[in-house]
């Protein structure tokens, strides 16, 4: 997290950070790493002593292009018009469409931690007449602004191209239309048929004034406008955006050339690719963008977002792999390595920033937090699969006493993320079905695979003999117990571990693969496991 703590420490006097989206369409889980890095930027400025304030815009005054998003009904009268303007096209109530997609963003940026000190509306900003001293000094600019985009972004516009666009007084577009002229008060306007692809226009045209919410600035000068309306301080953007060239570049210009302001600070950030493609349609269910936030529990997916540096891409690929467990584990291994628990493995710069910054409460007592008790993903999605499993049981077995409210919630979140991994994303060799019988697929244990059941047989009565013998409900060791005992037995034969292991899924799974045995074992019924290391080892003396 240093680039954060760089950035706070760069800067001085009370901070505005900034960021704001067009309310259109569904919100795409890439597109979730830029709000996260909005809040971690806000909490790093904060952390450092700056005031701060964190707002967030809704581009809500930009024009329908988008007609897969309405009604087929709707699709000619709507197309160009403001979102806000258009009426919800869900009967659940909201004021317009752009409020009903708005809300949509709002509610996920909230699940995710983000809160925003305040969400602004383009639409009433323009409408309260906020907007029209920018809208003036745009128009009287026209010639600077049109200087700006052929030297930034090689756009020819022609000379009569003026940096507005009216809202139609006859059809409500404000896609369609072009104004040619500035006389000081008003602009001359065109709503043309054939100005965009998307949305075709009236055709009518005259003088109107462009103040109060009649017109709208381009893209390029509204950002720059909202910079300093706000006085925004600092404004993180997608790599899309920020490129040579492209609006950022565009709006920089715009804003020291027209606005005669200093842009805010830039955080470009690169995005989330997801890997496996081919789920979307193998699966038929979701995209895995949309399952992604489904599966994936919020603190989880901020580690996600904020672990690299914002300007490296993430690729995740959670499709048929572990990727998803692993980010569990990793949040888990932050927490240890906080509580001073042993961890394996290399520890991030910062990591105890990044599970800080991971935590949906900012004001949370991380340390406190990285203390609970949290039960391991992987091991969680075995266990859900044996049946007659508590989990609950389970969990204060493994951490030794009974869990308190905030460790029983987590663990009943984390049971519903396991229980969607494994129908989502799952490898085939994380999922488990133990065998009522001996399966037919024993009957490849060679005499070798045989004498280690044996052995390992006698092993398990001792660790089930922990606890009143193997004719209590569960055995008694822990998983841990178990899976050491198949390690060193099968040393102790002169068995690959890797044999061992195959010999014991083959005996209770009837495939050569499987999740770590040992939890398994453990889990199941102490008879049942040992008459089925019999039962197997047994089988060596039947012909094949
Ligand atoms: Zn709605
Ligand atoms: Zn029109």
């Amino acid at each position: 997290m240093e680039w954060a703590d760089e950035l706070a420490a760069r800067v001085s006097g009370p901070q505005v950070v900034n960021d704001s989206k067009t309310p259109s369409g569904t919100v795409h889980v890439g597109s979730l790493r830029g709000p996260v890095i909005l809040d971690v930027i806000t909490r790093a400025l904060r952390a450092s002593g700056h005031e701060t304030t964190l707002l967030y815009g809704v581009d809500d005054l930009d024009p329908m292009d988008a007609q897969a998003l309405l009604t087929p009904d709707a699709v000619e009268r709507e197309m160009g018009r403001p979102l806000a303007h258009i009426p919800d096209q869900e009967p659940d109530g909201h004021a317009s469409y752009a409020r009903h997609h708005a809300q949509r963003f709002i509610d996920t940026f909230a699940g995710l931690g983000v809160h925003p000190d305040r969400y602004y509306w383009m639409s009433e900003h323009y409408a309260a007449g906020d907007m029209d001293p920018y809208i003036r000094i745009a128009l009287d600019r026209a010639d600077v602004v049109r200087e700006v985009y052929r030297r930034v972004a090689n756009v020819q516009h022609p000379d009569t191209w003026h940096p507005i666009s009216v809202i139609c007084p006859t059809c409500g577009r404000v896609g369609t239309t072009i104004v040619t002229k500035w006389d000081g008060e008003r602009v001359f306007f065109e709503c043309r048929a054939d100005l965009v692809t998307w949305a075709r226009g009236c055709g009518s045209s005259g003088w109107a004034s462009p103040f109060g919410g009649a017109a709208k600035l381009p893209w390029n000068l509204e950002w720059a406008a909202q910079w300093s309306l706000f006085g925004v301080t600092i404004e993180p953007c997608g790599k899309d955006l920020a490129t040579a060239g492209g609006s950022r570049d565009r709006s920089d210009a715009i804003a020291r050339e027209v606005f005669e302001r200093e842009p805010p600070i830039n955080v470009p950030y690169e995005f989330l690719n997801i890997g496996g493609r081919k789920m979307s349609t193998s699966k038929g269910r979701g995209t895995p963008a949309t399952l992604i936030a489904e599966v994936v529990p919020p603190e989880q997916l901020r580690l996600l977002f904020l672990r690299p540096r914002p300007n490296q891409a993430i690729e995740f690929d959670p499709d048929g792999t572990d990727a998803i467990p692993r980010l569990f584990d990793e949040f888990d291994r932050l927490g240890d390595a906080i509580a001073g628990r042993d961890v394996k493995g290399e520890l991030p710069l910062g990591f105890a920033n990044v599970f800080r910054y991971s935590l949906l409460d900012p004001n949370a007592d991380y340390e406190a937090e990285a203390a609970r008790f949290r039960f391991a993903f992987s091991h969680l999605a075995t266990l859900i699969q044996i049946p007659g499993v508590d989990i609950v049981d389970a969990a204060a077995q493994e951490k030794g006493e009974r869990l308190d409210d905030i460790e029983w919630a987590s663990l009943e979140m984390r049971a519903v993320a396991a229980k969607r991994w494994l129908e989502h994303f799952a490898p085939d060799d994380a999922k488990i079905e133990v065998q009522p019988t001996l399966p037919a697929e024993a009957a490849a244990l060679d005499a070798q695979d045989r004498a280690f059941l044996a052995a390992f047989s006698e092993r398990a009565k001792e660790l089930a003999a922990d606890r009143g013998g193997p004719a209590g409900p569960a055995v008694a060791a822990g998983g841990d117990a178990w899976q050491a005992a198949i390690f060193e037995t099968a040393t102790e034969g002169g068995l690959k571990p890797g044999r061992a292991f195959r010999a014991l899924y083959l005996a209770f799974l009837g495939r050569p693969n499987g999740p770590r045995a040992g939890w398994l074992l453990a889990k199941l019924d102490a008879e049942f496991v040992l008459q089925r290391l019999r039962e197997a080892a047994s089988a060596a003396t039947l012909p094949a």
